[in-house]
């Protein structure tokens, strides 16, 4: 396995910024994973795993140890129980290549999720969600290999603990797994899930239930018009996707957010797929904090098509897009009195 100095980062990640890798390596299979983790260990260096490099903001500094790639592929189908059919896919495997397989096989439970950059090794870390649907439905287990003892562990969908974007693997057990293979359980002939407003808005007026395919078509156009979906020659998409979680509120605050709101001659936005988990719009609250889709500050700037992506307007510095993050939470304190999450892992600060 080759082990690689000094390699640039920022082309590796969707937002395009970053500094180098002091050593990098990709590995294909589990005994290269095992292989670069002796070489860090032998030299004291940090390891960073990198996936798609599709949720990150790496500094302009970059990674001082290993960057480890994680590019085990493959995708197997079988039977399960209840009729399912389950799908052992790589880690390194492109997650929307595994998307298109399923709804080819006409496998549901994934559709919602079509156009998601990244590699499939990255779903279970932040339990990836949108238009309805979240891995955490689907994910039957995950192979992961644990740094603590060097042993593989086949975790259970439970063992991960998914909520709203958490795991394990962010949160309570961060850098502990390293992902190898996840497997995910869908249902043959299932119908479609169109519950987002967005997708019964576009199939609004069809006499037939929408087939997997259409509906995966509908979410990449209706994510390409928002540059939530990779697009060669579209600048809005050199982003990390949404910047911000949208904010889970107790009671109390989310009475005081309506009574700002109110005192200012406004309505908080609402969406049923929000409203009940008491989440508010992060979008909503950044654009009313003075943050409008097409701000610009330098090479900065939020995404003319989507109020919460910050995007790299060409050549910009991590430490741009670190002040920006802090200005808008800033305001958004200061006028709603929420302290905005980040949703990207930040690499190297
Ligand atoms: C345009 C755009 C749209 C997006 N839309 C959405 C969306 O709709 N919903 C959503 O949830 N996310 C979205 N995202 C965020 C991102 O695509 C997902 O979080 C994705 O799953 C990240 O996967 P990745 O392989 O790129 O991970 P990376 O960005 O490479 O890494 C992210 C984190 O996962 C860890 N990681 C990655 N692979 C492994 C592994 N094999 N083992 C252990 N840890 C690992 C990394 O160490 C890091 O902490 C979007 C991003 C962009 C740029």
């Amino acid at each position: 396995m080759n082990i690689l100095e000094n390699v640039a980062l920022a082309p590796l990640t969707t937002f395009k910024v970053g500094g180098p890798a002091r050593y990098f390596a990709e590995a294909k299979t589990a005994a290269e994973v095992v292989e670069a983790i002796r070489f860090a260990e032998s030299q004291s260096l940090s390891i960073f795993v990198l996936g798609g490099g599709s949720n990150l903001v790496i500094s302009d500094a970059g990674w001082p140890g290993l960057v480890l790639k994680v590019a085990v592929k493959g995708i197997d189908e079988s039977s399960g129980d209840e009729g399912k059919t389950l799908f052992e896919v790589g880690a390194g495997e492109e997650w929307d290549r595994f998307v298109a397989r399923a709804v080819a096989r006409n496998c549901a439970g994934v559709e919602c999720l079509s156009g998601i950059p990244g590699s499939v090794g990255g779903t279970p870390v932040q339990n990836v969600g949108a238009y309805g649907q979240e891995v955490a439905e689907t994910i039957d287990s995950v192979l992961a290999l644990d740094r603590k003892d060097g042993q593989l562990r086949e975790l259970c969908a439970q063992a991960c603990g998914f909520h709203y974007r958490t795991s394990i693997f962010n949160t309570s057990e961060r850098e502990r797994f390293i992902i190898l293979r996840v497997t995910y359980r869908l249902t043959p002939g299932g119908p479609p899930r169109i519950q987002y407003a967005d997708l019964k808005k576009h199939f609004a007026g069809f006499q037939q239930t929408p087939s997997l395919t259409s509906t995966r078509e509908a979410v990449r156009r209706i994510r390409a018009a928002k540059a939530m979906l990779i697009t060669p020659g579209d600048e809005d998409c050199r982003s990390a996707g949404s910047f911000f979680k949208n904010p889970v509120l107790a009671t109390s605050q989310y009475a005081e957010l309506t009574r700002r709101a109110t005192a200012k001659g406004l309505r908080i936005p609402s969406y049923p797929a929000l409203d009940e988990q008491m989440k508010v719009s992060a979008a909503w609250l950044v654009e009313h904090s003075g943050f409008s889709k097409g701000y610009s500050s330098g090479r900065v700037g939020i995404s003319r098509k989507h109020a919460l992506a910050i995007v790299n307007r060409g050549e910009a510095t991590a430490s741009e897009i670190l002040a920006l993050k802090d200005h808008i939470q800033q305001r958004v304190d200061e006028l709603w009195g929420i302290q905005l999450e980040p949703e990207p892992v930040f690499v190297g600060f």
